[in-house]
């Protein structure tokens, strides 16, 4: 039986993440049988080009030799032990010392269990429960953080039930870019709000950068308010630097969760910010959060290892950086040769461009307005030349150290036949197509 078949049989939706099964392109799920650096392998050993980097963890490819070598002698100590540990009190330290907004932290195992567990801990330091978020913004599967999010959820209907009325009563969904929107949905409960979240620099509607004044607003309100200001950085610590969207931008919160970059692969994340606001957390206070995989020996060594990389190979980041940006120059070349005026955008290792006339996204509703039909084709006809994008037009291209300038070529090359495709139907130019 063909394994999507069986995934099916036995995998509910024949998927663990409703992404990967292709209903964002209306394509058969991409089964993904092996990996080697920047390089995806289907079940025929076909290779592909891959610009998904699992969503985003995989700075350095899938097989960095750094990473992948000599991890026996780490299994030798063991996977997991339920003590706290000399290696993980130096990741804390290490970490602090990039990101000194987080002057105590704490280890988990997703970016969703690190959003979660910030907010808790915003809701038992202020003794406040509603919660403003942005519309197109993803922090995650918990509840709250569900509502009008980007990635996946944003797909319609994914975030319907399951979800207590009581939970989308405690939530104001602002629009991105939009302090307008925030001053107007917030007038009424300026002082019940307990925290505002958001992504410093948005990857999950495509990529959005913040406007002047955005976060900056966000910080004034946050303070004047009484409210705690959270910055989502599970994509942009470390895809941003060392110092990650908020020492790039000079903006400071109270609170900071981190994820799947910082293990190169593994599972870990960690929440942290002002010791006074992670003093709610028991044994100091009355707040838990907890986990058996909780800063776990192994995850700890491979965060140390990504850490140790990126502190030894600054030039990572310019490599990374000028493969982006020939690949987004590329782009927009084959976009204006095709005249389709779709603006691309790039930031460090990130590249985007939507189906979309007009300058780029500030927020949810330009994303929504993206040609769906348009990219499924273009995800199709990439695909079929052997380039892998994510089946999501809510997603970006992620640039790793492991592409090589022949990569971005190979990219270029079937951008511009599989673009010449979908100029040739026309339907690229209906800027009025909801996704
Ligand atoms: N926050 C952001 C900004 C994310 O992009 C994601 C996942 N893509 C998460 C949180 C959730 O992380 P995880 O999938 O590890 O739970």
């Amino acid at each position: 039986m063909h394994l999507i078949e069986r995934a099916g049989g036995v995998l509910a939706g024949g998927c663990d993440s409703p992404v990967r099964s292709g209903w964002g392109v209306g394509a058969e799920m991409f089964v993904q049988s092996d990996a080697r650096g920047a390089y995806a392998f289907d079940e025929e050993s076909r290779r592909y080009v891959d610009y998904v980097m699992a969503y985003g963890p995989l700075l350095f490819g899938h097989t960095h030799p750094a990473l992948v070598g000599g991890l026996d002698e780490l299994a030798q100590r063991g996977f997991v032990w339920g003590c706290t540990h000399p290696e993980e009190v130096r990741l804390a330290e290490r970490i602090r010392a990039h990101l000194p907004s987080m002057q105590r932290m704490r280890f988990v195992t997703s970016g969703s269990e690190a959003m979660m567990s910030a907010v808790r801990v915003a809701r038992a330091f202020t003794q406040r429960t509603r919660v403003l978020k942005f519309a197109g913004n993803y922090h995650g599967h918990f509840d709250l953080a569900l509502l009008e999010a980007g990635a996946s959820a944003g797909a319609a209907g994914a975030a319907g039930s399951g979800i207590p009325e009581a939970t989308r009563r405690d939530v104001i969904v602002a629009r991105y870019n939009d302090l307008a929107s925030v001053d107007d949905r917030c007038s009424a409960s300026e002082d019940e709000i307990a925290a505002i979240v958001v992504e410093p620099i948005a990857a999950n509607m495509g990529l959005v950068l913040p406007q002047n004044g955005f976060l900056e607003g966000l910080r004034e309100r946050a303070s004047r308010w009484g409210a705690l200001l959270i910055f989502d950085e599970v994509v942009t610590w470390l895809r941003f630097g060392l110092g990650g969207a908020q020492g790039g931008l000079g903006v400071r919160p109270d609170l900071t969760a981190l994820g799947k970059i910082m293990g190169g692969g593994v599972p870990i994340a960690a929440f942290g910010g002002r010791a006074e606001v992670m003093d709610a957390l028991a044994p100091c206070g009355q707040t838990f959060t907890g986990g058996t995989h909780a800063g776990n020996p192994f995850s700890v060594a491979m965060a140390h290892r990504v850490l140790d990389l990126l502190e030894a190979y600054p030039e990572y980041y310019t490599e990374m950086g000028a493969l982006a940006r020939r690949l987004a120059d590329g782009l927009g070349d084959i976009l204006a040769r095709h005249g389709l005026p779709y603006a691309v955008v790039q930031r460090e290792s990130i590249v985007d461009f939507k189906f979309r006339a007009g300058a780029p996204s500030a927020n949810f509703d330009d994303a929504r307005l993206a040609d769906a039909r348009a990219y499924a084709l273009y995800y199709r006809e990439m695909l079929s030349r052997g380039i892998l994008l994510a089946p999501s037009q809510n997603e970006v291209m992620f640039v790793s150290t492991a592409h090589s300038p022949a990569d971005i070529d190979q990219t270029l090359a079937a951008a511009a036949e599989s673009l010449a495709q979908v100029a040739r139907l026309g339907i690229s130019h209906d800027s009025k197509a909801k996704s």
